[in-house]
Protein backbone atom coordinates (compact mmCIF):
# COMPACT_ATOMS: atom_id res chain seq x y z
CA UNK A 1 0.00 0.00 0.00
CA UNK A 2 2.88 2.28 1.11
CA UNK A 3 5.02 1.62 -1.87
CA UNK A 4 4.42 4.39 -4.04
CA UNK A 5 6.20 7.64 -4.92
CA UNK A 6 3.96 9.73 -3.18
CA UNK A 7 4.00 7.19 -0.34
CA UNK A 8 7.92 7.77 -0.09
CA UNK A 9 7.56 11.94 -0.70
CA UNK A 10 4.74 11.97 2.57
CA UNK A 11 7.08 9.63 4.54
CA UNK A 12 9.66 12.12 3.49
CA UNK A 13 8.32 15.08 4.61
CA UNK A 14 7.29 13.72 7.73
CA UNK A 15 10.69 12.36 8.80
CA UNK A 16 11.77 15.91 8.29
CA UNK A 17 9.42 17.46 10.47
CA UNK A 18 9.91 14.93 13.14
CA UNK A 19 13.37 15.95 12.77
CA UNK A 20 12.60 19.47 12.81
CA UNK A 21 10.54 19.02 15.85
CA UNK A 22 13.16 16.77 17.43
CA UNK A 23 15.67 19.14 17.26
CA UNK A 24 14.17 22.40 18.17
CA UNK A 25 13.11 20.48 21.53
CA UNK A 26 16.48 18.97 22.60
CA UNK A 27 18.15 22.59 21.58
CA UNK A 28 15.54 23.96 24.22
CA UNK A 29 15.92 21.14 26.64
CA UNK A 30 19.72 21.40 26.05
CA UNK A 31 19.85 25.55 26.95
CA UNK A 32 17.79 24.56 30.07
CA UNK A 33 14.69 26.11 28.94
CA UNK A 34 10.75 24.70 28.67
CA UNK A 35 9.64 23.29 25.54
CA UNK A 36 8.43 25.28 23.16
CA UNK A 37 5.14 26.08 23.27
CA UNK A 38 3.57 23.96 20.99
CA UNK A 39 5.05 20.74 21.67
CA UNK A 40 4.19 21.28 25.22
CA UNK A 41 0.68 21.79 24.78
CA UNK A 42 0.92 18.65 22.64
CA UNK A 43 1.99 16.88 25.23
CA UNK A 44 0.48 18.49 27.86
CA UNK A 45 -3.11 19.16 26.56
CA UNK A 46 -5.67 16.68 25.91
CA UNK A 47 -3.61 13.96 25.81
CA UNK A 48 -4.95 10.86 23.09
CA UNK A 49 -4.74 8.02 25.39
CA UNK A 50 -5.63 9.91 28.65
CA UNK A 51 -5.23 6.12 30.47
CA UNK A 52 -1.38 6.38 29.70
CA UNK A 53 -0.90 9.07 31.89
CA UNK A 54 0.70 7.47 34.51
CA UNK A 55 3.69 7.24 36.85
CA UNK A 56 7.02 5.01 36.40
CA UNK A 57 5.85 1.99 38.58
CA UNK A 58 1.99 2.16 37.01
CA UNK A 59 3.72 1.97 33.76
CA UNK A 60 6.28 -0.88 34.89
CA UNK A 61 3.39 -3.02 36.26
CA UNK A 62 1.05 -2.24 32.84
CA UNK A 63 4.51 -3.71 30.94
CA UNK A 64 4.06 -6.68 33.10
CA UNK A 65 0.78 -7.39 32.90
CA UNK A 66 0.39 -7.28 29.24
CA UNK A 67 3.59 -9.80 29.09
CA UNK A 68 1.60 -12.09 31.39
CA UNK A 69 -1.13 -12.07 29.40
CA UNK A 70 0.68 -12.57 26.10
CA UNK A 71 2.50 -15.46 27.51
CA UNK A 72 -0.40 -16.96 28.54
CA UNK A 73 -2.47 -16.60 25.28
CA UNK A 74 -4.98 -14.52 26.35
CA UNK A 75 -3.90 -11.04 24.95
CA UNK A 76 -6.53 -9.00 24.26
CA UNK A 77 -8.47 -7.51 21.06
CA UNK A 78 -6.83 -4.71 19.57
CA UNK A 79 -9.72 -2.00 17.69
CA UNK A 80 -7.25 -0.79 14.96
CA UNK A 81 -10.02 0.89 13.39
CA UNK A 82 -11.59 2.63 15.86
CA UNK A 83 -8.38 4.12 18.04
CA UNK A 84 -7.44 6.07 14.43
CA UNK A 85 -9.08 9.21 14.54
CA UNK A 86 -7.69 9.72 18.38
CA UNK A 87 -3.90 9.03 17.29
CA UNK A 88 -4.16 11.27 14.17
CA UNK A 89 -3.81 14.37 17.16
CA UNK A 90 -1.01 13.75 18.57
CA UNK A 91 0.71 10.45 20.87
CA UNK A 92 1.04 10.10 24.45
CA UNK A 93 3.46 6.56 25.19
CA UNK A 94 3.27 5.01 28.15
CA UNK A 95 6.63 3.53 27.64
CA UNK A 96 9.83 3.34 25.35
CA UNK A 97 11.49 0.13 24.51
CA UNK A 98 14.88 0.32 23.10
CA UNK A 99 14.81 -3.46 21.29
CA UNK A 100 16.26 -5.79 18.96
CA UNK A 101 15.43 -5.50 15.36
CA UNK A 102 15.06 -9.52 15.35
CA UNK A 103 12.07 -10.39 13.88
CA UNK A 104 10.69 -12.57 16.80
CA UNK A 105 10.72 -10.24 19.73
CA UNK A 106 7.92 -7.90 18.75
CA UNK A 107 7.21 -5.69 21.80
CA UNK A 108 3.94 -4.51 20.76
CA UNK A 109 2.89 -7.77 20.81
CA UNK A 110 4.97 -8.89 23.73
CA UNK A 111 3.48 -6.80 26.29
CA UNK A 112 0.01 -7.02 24.59
CA UNK A 113 -0.19 -3.28 23.61
CA UNK A 114 -2.35 -1.11 21.09
CA UNK A 115 -0.88 1.63 18.81
CA UNK A 116 -0.09 5.11 20.75
CA UNK A 117 0.96 2.83 23.99
CA UNK A 118 4.70 2.29 23.09
CA UNK A 119 7.69 4.47 21.73
CA UNK A 120 9.86 1.44 20.33
CA UNK A 121 13.44 2.03 18.94
CA UNK A 122 14.97 -1.07 17.50
CA UNK A 123 18.41 -2.38 16.44
CA UNK A 124 20.27 -5.44 16.16
CA UNK A 125 21.51 -6.00 19.62
CA UNK A 126 19.55 -3.27 21.44
CA UNK A 127 22.27 -0.82 22.19
CA UNK A 128 21.87 3.06 22.36
CA UNK A 129 23.87 4.31 19.59
CA UNK A 130 23.19 8.45 19.16
CA UNK A 131 20.47 7.82 17.13
CA UNK A 132 18.79 5.41 19.40
CA UNK A 133 19.84 7.86 21.68
CA UNK A 134 17.86 10.85 20.10
CA UNK A 135 14.48 8.63 19.72
CA UNK A 136 14.79 8.05 23.53
CA UNK A 137 15.28 11.59 24.35
CA UNK A 138 12.37 12.52 22.04
CA UNK A 139 10.29 10.44 23.91
CA UNK A 140 11.15 11.71 26.62
CA UNK A 141 11.50 15.19 26.32
CA UNK A 142 8.94 15.88 23.80
CA UNK A 143 6.18 12.68 24.59
CA UNK A 144 6.58 12.61 28.47
CA UNK A 145 7.36 8.97 28.53
CA UNK A 146 7.66 7.60 32.31
CA UNK A 147 9.25 4.01 31.42
CA UNK A 148 12.35 3.31 29.04
CA UNK A 149 12.79 -0.51 29.13
CA UNK A 150 15.77 -1.43 27.35
CA UNK A 151 14.75 -5.33 26.43
CA UNK A 152 17.27 -7.93 25.33
CA UNK A 153 16.64 -11.22 24.27
CA UNK A 154 18.08 -15.11 24.27
CA UNK A 155 19.54 -16.44 21.67
CA UNK A 156 20.59 -12.92 19.84
CA UNK A 157 22.62 -13.04 16.99
CA UNK A 158 23.82 -9.34 17.45
CA UNK A 159 25.06 -10.87 20.41
CA UNK A 160 25.90 -14.00 19.49
CA UNK A 161 28.20 -12.13 17.16
CA UNK A 162 30.24 -9.75 19.02
CA UNK A 163 30.69 -12.98 21.11
CA UNK A 164 32.53 -14.67 18.04
CA UNK A 165 34.32 -11.78 16.94
CA UNK A 166 35.60 -10.85 20.67
CA UNK A 167 36.26 -14.80 21.55
CA UNK A 168 37.42 -15.91 18.08
CA UNK A 169 38.80 -12.92 15.89
CA UNK A 170 35.55 -13.87 13.48
CA UNK A 171 35.15 -11.11 11.31
CA UNK A 172 31.29 -9.53 9.52
CA UNK A 173 30.77 -8.15 6.61
CA UNK A 174 29.42 -4.72 5.43
CA UNK A 175 28.19 -2.65 8.22
CA UNK A 176 27.75 -5.67 10.37
CA UNK A 177 31.10 -5.07 12.52
CA UNK A 178 29.92 -1.34 13.54
CA UNK A 179 26.94 -3.92 15.76
CA UNK A 180 29.34 -5.73 17.14
CA UNK A 181 32.09 -2.95 17.55
CA UNK A 182 29.56 -1.54 20.44
CA UNK A 183 28.25 -4.80 21.46
CA UNK A 184 32.10 -6.08 22.46
CA UNK A 185 32.40 -4.03 25.79
CA UNK A 186 29.89 -5.94 27.28
CA UNK A 187 30.93 -9.33 26.47
CA UNK A 188 34.39 -8.52 27.44
CA UNK A 189 33.30 -7.50 30.45
CA UNK A 190 31.54 -11.18 31.59
CA UNK A 191 34.02 -13.21 29.43
CA UNK A 192 35.62 -14.59 32.36
CA UNK A 193 32.50 -15.43 34.42
CA UNK A 194 31.60 -19.08 34.93
CA UNK A 195 28.54 -20.66 32.59
CA UNK A 196 27.51 -19.49 29.28
CA UNK A 197 29.17 -16.73 27.99
CA UNK A 198 26.16 -15.51 25.53
CA UNK A 199 23.28 -15.66 27.91
CA UNK A 200 25.73 -13.79 30.44
CA UNK A 201 26.25 -11.34 27.63
CA UNK A 202 22.82 -10.67 26.80
CA UNK A 203 22.04 -10.22 30.59
CA UNK A 204 25.30 -7.46 30.21
CA UNK A 205 24.78 -5.82 27.11
CA UNK A 206 20.89 -5.24 28.85
CA UNK A 207 22.81 -3.30 32.13
CA UNK A 208 25.05 -1.61 30.23
CA UNK A 209 22.74 0.28 28.02
CA UNK A 210 20.21 1.07 30.71
CA UNK A 211 23.51 2.89 32.77
CA UNK A 212 24.49 4.41 29.49
CA UNK A 213 20.88 6.19 28.77
CA UNK A 214 21.35 8.19 32.13
CA UNK A 215 25.08 8.13 31.64
CA UNK A 216 24.87 9.99 28.13
CA UNK A 217 21.87 11.76 28.26
CA UNK A 218 21.49 15.12 30.46
CA UNK A 219 17.70 14.47 29.00
CA UNK A 220 17.27 11.68 30.48
CA UNK A 221 19.21 11.68 33.29
CA UNK A 222 17.81 15.14 34.42
CA UNK A 223 13.81 13.00 34.23
CA UNK A 224 15.24 10.01 36.28
CA UNK A 225 16.47 12.33 38.74
CA UNK A 226 13.47 14.15 39.03
CA UNK A 227 11.74 11.07 39.65
CA UNK A 228 9.47 11.50 36.32
CA UNK A 229 11.16 8.59 34.61
CA UNK A 230 12.42 5.23 35.66
CA UNK A 231 14.96 3.09 33.04
CA UNK A 232 15.13 -0.93 33.64
CA UNK A 233 16.05 -3.47 31.70
CA UNK A 234 14.60 -7.04 30.70
CA UNK A 235 15.47 -10.18 28.68
CA UNK A 236 12.90 -11.78 26.72
CA UNK A 237 12.84 -15.39 26.67
CA UNK A 238 11.60 -16.91 23.21
CA UNK A 239 10.30 -20.34 24.32
CA UNK A 240 7.83 -19.02 26.86
CA UNK A 241 7.51 -15.12 25.74
CA UNK A 242 8.35 -14.20 29.25
CA UNK A 243 10.01 -11.09 29.93
CA UNK A 244 12.55 -11.54 33.07
CA UNK A 245 12.58 -8.05 34.24
CA UNK A 246 16.32 -7.59 35.69
CA UNK A 247 16.88 -6.03 39.42
ZN1 LIG B 1 18.75 -9.82 18.90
Amino acid sequence: MCDSKFCMHAAASSRRSFLRSSLSTALAVAAGGALPGGLAMARTASPPKPQNVVDPDTALARLADGNGRYVSGKALRHDFFHERPVLTGGQNPYAAVLGCADSRIVPEYTFDCARGDLFVARVAGNFANDDMLGSLEYAVAVLGVPLILVLGHDKCGAIDAAVKAVTQSAQFPGRIPSLVSAIAPSVEKVRGAAGNLLEAAITQNVRDNVAALAERSDIIRDAAQAGKLRIVGGVYHLATGRVEFLA
